[in-house]
């Protein structure tokens, strides 16, 4: 039997990427919402939730999911720390599957950042430099933010303390300990990541382009098909692919 799928931000692109990318053999995406649909019913007859739309609708979407005990898979980016944390409050009743990013190549990119900022010593500099199409509404990207987290976890540093955006006037040398991001906006651009290490003598460089929104499409279905039947918690992709470093 196939499984109910509630797609919330049907009619964006990622809306339209998961409609396209999934199997009607496996997923019946019977509620197809979007800016001021009711949600309440479709909540409450589907059998997980997907969530491609705005950062602003996620809150209520989750408060819903969890009183009516549905999981959901959460692909929306741009929440506020605070949002961040009212959002995943709900951990203890339902399961989230959050990341800030769905695509499998990204999320070993995410693995082998962790592994190269535990490797490399703190004099070689982390810099973060994301691209994206001139429709997106918020930076840094989710996962720019994600790489971020897996560099701090790598050299057990403080995301908040160590975080800058962009630079600009007089701003002082480098310190050691910062991870510089950077978000660059223009046309077509699906996605594009950059993590530098920069060392004295050399430079590490990992990289992911994304050149179809599809792979964020079928990791976030997989991820729907994964999380039904698992226990309430937080969960990210690389619980989905056993990829935890
Ligand atoms: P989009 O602007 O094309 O589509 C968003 C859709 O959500 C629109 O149809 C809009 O009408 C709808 N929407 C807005 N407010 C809503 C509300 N309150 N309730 C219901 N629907 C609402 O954007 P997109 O490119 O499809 O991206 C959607 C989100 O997914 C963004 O936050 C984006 O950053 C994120 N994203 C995440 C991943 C990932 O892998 N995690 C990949 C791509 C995009």
């Amino acid at each position: 039997m196939s499984l109910k799928v509630l797609l919330n931000g049907a009619r964006g692109r990622m809306g339209e990427a998961i409609l396209r990318a999934a199997d009607p053999a496996i997923f019946d995406v019977c509620d197809r919402l979007d800016v001021d649909d009711e949600m309440e019913p479709a909540v409450e007859r589907c059998d997980v939730i997907v969530d491609f739309s705005h950062h602003e609708a996620t809150l209520h979407l989750v408060e819903l999911a969890a009183a009516a005990g549905k999981p959901i898979v959460i692909g929306t980016t741009g929440h506020t720390a605070e949002a961040r944390r009212q959002i995943l409050s709900h951990q203890d009743r339902i399961a989230i599957v959050w990341s800030g990013n769905y695509s499998i190549g990204m999320n070993l990119l995410f693995y082998l950042t962790n592994r190269a900022a535990a490797t490399l010593s703190e004099l070689y500099e982390p810099e973060i430099t994301e691209a994206h199409h001139h429709f997106k509404k918020d930076a840094p990207s989710g996962t720019a933010v994600d790489l971020a987290r897996r560099i701090c976890e790598g050299r057990q540093w403080d995301y908040d303390a160590v975080v800058v955006h962009g630079r600009s006037g007089i701003t002082g040398e480098r310190p050691a300990r910062q991870i510089g991001m950077h978000a660059v906006r223009g046309g077509d651009v699906v996605g594009q990541h950059t993590v530098s290490f920069f060392g004295d003598g050399e430079r590490v460089e990992l990289k992911h382009l994304a050149t179809d929104r599809k792979i964020f499409a079928q990791g976030a279905l997989a991820a729907a098909k994964w999380v039904v039947g698992k226990p309430a918690g937080f969960y990210e992709m690389q619980d989905v692919l056993e990829l935890r470093s």
